[in-house]
């Protein structure tokens, strides 16, 4: 949420993979033409919050072995 679209700032839809640039629906399909290309703004998000969830587990981990 809150990403737009590189060119006319409209809400973003896509993500290109290992950049910074975001597209809409629109600005994607007429630079790319094959929206397949790009990767759902979404799906990044998804991807970022479950990084950052997996890190705080490993932490209370090795806290829990040095108690013992
Ligand atoms: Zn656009």
């Amino acid at each position: 949420m809150g990403k737009k679209c590189t060119i006319c700032s409209q809400e973003a839809m896509f993500w290109v993979k290992g950049s910074s640039e975001y597209y809409c629906q629109g600005c994607a399909e007429e630079h790319f033409g094959d929206v397949s290309l790009l990767v759902p703004a979404d799906e990044q998000a998804k991807n970022l919050k479950k990084a950052m969830e997996e890190v705080p587990e490993e932490d209370e981990d090795e806290e829990r072995r040095e108690e013992e």
